[in-house]
């Protein structure tokens, strides 16, 4: 998981703050130090943790902290505020032209992931904004990226523009915008070539066709797993081609964090897009200050509510209340609800949303076995229809037969069952005690 050391680090030297009535000084030096100590080893730009270091031991033996009631909790806030201004402060938002069509050029390393975020963002945008938009494949030097383009465009259907490989990609672009006037495409994607490193040939190319296109936006695409390192390449970049952005990808790897939390105060560039998967729905805008409660353990409520709306389907979430209710709830509604939930991404992303999400780790009976969740899914879809309406008649004999089509035992589709049947008397139980009284279910 992203940033998990430091913010296990991070966590447990809050922890030792919190309940405090009263701090000290010197309370916060040694809490301060283990701050450091733990950006530093997140690979955060050393001049970048200096400076946050001082800021937050200022402001936490000023007065703000030192007359109030919760001082522990005081200092936290300050932490999370300064960690929030790190990366950027407020939600920085995608600048849309006011004269169409909207231009976005991508540029970056290679391997950064240009290709697959200009893909993602031409979907989301689609999506958020209800655009038409247009790509133009002007990577002409990495051999696949054109037909990698094409293919990702074929998916999401978003046409692409190309003239192969032979023609300069200057060239390529400026007739991509004429075909994007004349077929009224209102978003325009660039995707542009990349190198190993900086060179002087690749910036003249970029400048040139910045030129042509006049771009909304310049995205620099980074790799976090890339650590601080992205801040030279960021300077670069921006020194020549004056960034509005950056897209941080591969967010859902383990990186360390240097560099999301040192591009934006080095470069003064914000991360505008997050990308967190492989898939074409992997990107995510980039909220600092969720970001800054996520990494101290506050969670991300706002993040798992806009992912259960974007993913679970309002009108099936209140058909299944309903049977839930009346007990009419099927094995195949179990399945169902268990496809809503995976569509949001893997649980061990969700989990580390809620509050408190750290705690969770190392509880054994609390692990989220993917791979569990993968066998109740198979062992519900090699039932017959009538077996998951009505499983109890499931027998021995069909019990075997649905272990051998699941790949499982006899032992696992009991286990099944039990979960079932528990779930379902549970349910019994609970109409049987809201009926007709007002009273609390659960005893509470
Ligand atoms: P480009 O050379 O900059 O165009 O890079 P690509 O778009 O081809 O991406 C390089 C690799 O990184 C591909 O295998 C992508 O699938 C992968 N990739 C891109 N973005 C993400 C991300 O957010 N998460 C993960 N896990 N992989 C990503």
């Amino acid at each position: 998981m992203a940033f998990e050391s430091l913010s296990d680090r991070l966590q447990a030297t809050m922890k030792k703050i919190r309940g405090r009535g009263k701090v000290s000084e010197a309370d916060v030096k040694q809490m301060t130090r283990e701050i450091r100590l733990a950006l530093l080893e997140a690979d955060v730009n050393f001049k970048v943790v200096k400076s946050f270091v001082k800021r937050v031991q200022d402001r936490a033996v000023g007065q703000e902290v030192l007359k109030s009631l919760t001082p522990g909790q005081q200092v936290i806030k300050v932490v999370q505020e300064e960690l929030t201004e790190l990366m950027g402060g407020e939600q920085t938002k995608l600048n849309l032209a006011l004269k169409p069509p909207t231009v976005l050029l991508f540029v970056g390393l290679q391997g950064a992931g240009k290709t697959t975020s200009a893909a993602k963002l031409a979907n989301y945008i689609r999506k958020a904004h209800n655009k038409k938009p247009l790509m133009i494949a002007a990577d002409i030097y990495r051999p696949a990226a054109i037909k990698q383009l094409q293919t990702l465009g074929g998916q999401l259907n978003i046409p692409v523009f190309s003239l192969g490989d032979q023609v300069n990609p200057v060239e390529i672009v400026r007739q991509g915008m004429e075909q994007a006037k004349s077929e009224h495409h209102d978003l325009v994607l660039i995707d542009t070539a990349g190198r190993l490193h900086i060179d002087e040939g690749l910036m003249d190319e970029l400048e040139q066709i910045k030129a042509v296109s006049n771009p909304d936006e310049v995205f620099l695409v980074v790799d976090a797993m890339t650590g601080q390192d992205a801040v030279n390449v960021a300077t670069a970049f921006n020194e020549r081609l004056d960034l509005t952005g950056v897209i941080m990808t591969k967010l859902d790897g383990d990186t360390r964090g240097g560099a999301a939390l040192s591009i934006r105060s080095v470069t003064g560039t914000p991360i505008k897009f997050v990308g967190m998967g492989e898939k074409m729905d992997a990107l995510e805008p980039f909220h600092p200050d969720r970001m800054a409660s996520r990494i101290l353990g506050m969670g991300d409520v706002l993040s798992l509510i806009e992912k259960a709306q974007a993913n679970i389907d309002e009108e099936k979430a209140r058909d299944m209340q309903q049977k839930l209710l009346s007990v009419s709830f099927t094995l195949d509604d179990f399945l169902d609800q268990i496809g809503q939930i995976r569509n949001m991404g893997p649980l061990e992303d969700l989990l580390a949303m809620m509050p408190g999400a750290n705690k969770f780790k190392g509880m054994k009976n609390m692990q989220i076995d993917e791979k569990k969740i993968g066998q109740t899914e198979a062992i519900i879809r090699s039932m017959t229809a009538q077996e998951k309406t009505e499983p109890d008649m499931i027998n021995a004999s069909r019990k075997k037969r649905i272990a051998l089509g699941s790949g499982t035992s006899v032992a696992d589709v009991n286990r099944l069952l039990k979960q079932f049947k528990d779930m379902k008397k549970m349910m019994k139980q609970f109409m049987g005690k809201t009926k007709g009284k007002k009273r609390n279910p659960f005893n509470l």
